[in-house]
């Protein structure tokens, strides 16, 4: 494979260029280009000779958008190509607010959650931070005229969460590469509050992200109030306790000041009844965190089943009288099949 472009911050852009003996300002006139989603050869401030010198490095266009599905309700699924081949998917979730990608960061995953459809067949390789990024330029390319927000956050695609295929603390020099570079006041911009990194509860790299000084919203994947029970769904529970994630995500909030998130996805006869509620309400109760509850998108190839909607609204009322700040999350884009690693199987 040839190396990728937009991996490179604007800096090392211009050191690229300048190593080619051009001059400076051809690098921002790339570095727009494909902030604008072009691929080289449609850059077009650029000569001939020089798209040819980089296109011998450099890929053309790292990802390509191979298929669009429209939803009802305006949220578009999308399936990526890659340069290699490799098919991954994202969505776009349109809110009064802006516009919400969710991103991949990962081909497949190899964390092995019993609900989820992405690790069915493990890892397949990690996105570099240009793939990641290149996911968000082509999409918010797409919707160009439908920019929002004010200043230096004008732009279609306003909110970016990274929950799409993978895990991203488990691609993390990847991941933190793209953070800095979507975050880069000469590059893309966007605002680290408007980002939210999901994560399955990888201790270790948790910590390391807090140093990072990235102020994004951190949200981990709990699904379960004790480590056996968590350990059923989730294998990595075997490695990590929630009582250590939870030490990880208060220093979190210690270093910057930002309070984090939990997703508790619904499974019915699993995780879901009165004492889970409780026992949701004692390890998190006063803390400064918000759960997202999320309704069970039913995996073919596994037997768990959704919780109704009377009972989630059920469960969602009681952590609420405990005490707890909860949300349950809306279901958008129903009509245009699974996500969480669906859609590629199905393509696949
Ligand atoms: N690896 C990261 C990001 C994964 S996807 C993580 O584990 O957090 C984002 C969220 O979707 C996670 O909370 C994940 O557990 C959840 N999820 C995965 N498959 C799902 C499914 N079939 N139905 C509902 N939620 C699912």
């Amino acid at each position: 494979m040839k190396k990728i472009l937009q991996d490179l911050t604007f800096t090392e852009t211009e050191e690229y260029i300048l190593s080619l003996g051009e001059k400076k300002f051809r690098a921002k006139q790339l570095y727009e280009g494909l902030l604008q989603g072009k691929s080289v050869t449609a850059i077009s401030s650029l000569s001939h000779a020089l798209k040819e010198r980089i296109l011998e490095e450099y890929e053309n266009e790292p990802i390509k958008i191979k298929h669009t599905f429209y939803s009802s309700d305006g949220t578009e699924k999308y399936l990526f190509e890659l340069a290699d081949g490799n098919i991954i998917e994202g969505v776009l979730m349109k809110y009064k607010y802006g516009y919400t990608q969710c991103v991949s960061t990962q081909v497949g995953c190899r964390m092995g959650c019993k609900f989820c459809a992405s690790t069915l067949n493990g890892l397949v390789r990690n996105l570099t931070a240009g793939e990641i990024l290149s996911q968000i330029l082509l999409v918010n390319a797409l919707h160009k005229d439908e920019v929002q927000g004010k200043g230096a956050q004008a732009r279609a695609v306003t909110n970016v969460v990274l929950m799409g295929s993978g895990e991203p603390l488990d691609n993390y020099e990847n991941v933190v590469r793209f953070l800095r570079n979507i975050c880069s006041e000469n590059g893309f911009g966007m605002s680290a509050r408007n980002i939210s990194l999901s994560t399955c509860g990888l201790v270790p790299k948790m910590y390391q992200l807090a140093e990072e000084n990235i102020p994004l919203n951190l949200t981990v994947s709990l699904h379960a109030t004790d480590d056996i029970s968590r350990a059923r769904t989730m294998p990595v529970a075997k490695a990590y306790k929630i009582a250590d994630i939870l030490k990880a995500c208060e220093y979190y909030f210690e270093k910057t000041g930002r309070r984090y998130y939990f997703e508790y996805t619904l499974i019915a006869d699993e995780n879901c009844d009165e004492a889970h509620a409780d026992a949701l309400i004692k390890l998190l109760k006063g803390k400064p965190c918000h759960i997202n509850l999320i309704r069970l998108n039913e995996v073919k190839e596994r037997d768990l089943k959704a919780l109704g909607d009377k009972d989630a609204y059920r469960f969602l009322g009681r952590l609420e009288k405990g005490g707890l700040s909860a949300t349950l999350r809306r279901q958008i884009g129903v009509d245009i099949g699974g996500a969480c690693g669906q859609l590629r199987n199905s393509y696949l």
